[in-house]
């Protein structure tokens, strides 16, 4: 398996031999192949396995096969995270490999940073929200993003979003979104709660585990 055979697009192709990626881990060999194909994954892998491009490369794929977004637009696709350290460095991510195609913006929306930026973020129309819950639903809230256009959700360490509280900002979130959409969820660890959520939000998932 190699990143030539995925059919990605020829930018991404380009910033993933930028950062001399020149095999795919174990989990990007097996979740990029589901998650390009369409269908929703539950994958067990912790920090340091890749998961972090898998996802991304898979998200901007399935936005640049989305109409443009235009100003006062919602997102295409979100990624929960649970804390701004790991969003910080999920949108670093994306943004690596969506640096080679024009107009693709990705917001950032975790709490502690200034809310004004993102507000004005939000209003002008990103593809990629990469946030924590609260904030994100705070947003939300005020009308400053929305769920319409969402076709693409990735939660993050999943089991530590459920640690720190944050399953009744994940459920408002899944339970709003647009009848089409696909689902990511990563786990390190799959405790019944996890089990329990990918049941109830997840349709017919591909289980992938490194
Ligand atoms: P993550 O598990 O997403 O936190 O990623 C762990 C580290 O692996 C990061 O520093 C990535 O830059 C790096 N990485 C991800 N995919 C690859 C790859 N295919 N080849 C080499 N390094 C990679």
């Amino acid at each position: 398996e190699s990143f030539t055979d995925m059919g990605l697009h020829q930018s991404i192709m380009k910033d993933i031999s930028f950062h001399e990626y020149t095999r795919p881990t174990s989990i990007q060999a097996q979740a990029m192949p589901v998650g390009l194909s369409g269908r929703d994954l539950l994958g067990c892998a912790e920090t340091g396995s890749g998961k972090t491009a898998a996802f991304a490369i898979t998200m901007i794929q399935h936005c640049l096969a989305q109409p443009p977004v235009r100003r006062g637009d919602g997102p295409l696709a979100l990624v929960l995270a649970p804390t701004r350290e790991l969003a910080q460095q999920i949108e670093k991510e994306v943004k690596a490999f969506s640096r080679s195609l024009e107009s693709f913006r990705t917001a950032i929306v975790v709490g502690g940073t200034n809310i004004s930026e993102q507000r004005s973020e939000l209003r002008a129309g990103v593809n990629i929200v990469v946030a924590t819950p609260g904030r994100f639903i705070h947003h939300l809230q005020e009308g400053n993003t929305s769920l319409s256009r969402i076709s693409f959700v990735v939660l993050d360490e999943a089991d530590r979003m459920l640690d720190m509280g944050f399953e009744p900002q994940i459920r408002e979130v899944m339970q709003n979104l647009p009848q089409k959409h696909q689902t990511l969820l990563f786990s390190a660890t799959m405790p019944m709660e996890i089990e329990a959520l990918a049941q109830e939000y997840l349709n017919n998932p591909v289980q992938v585990k490194v």
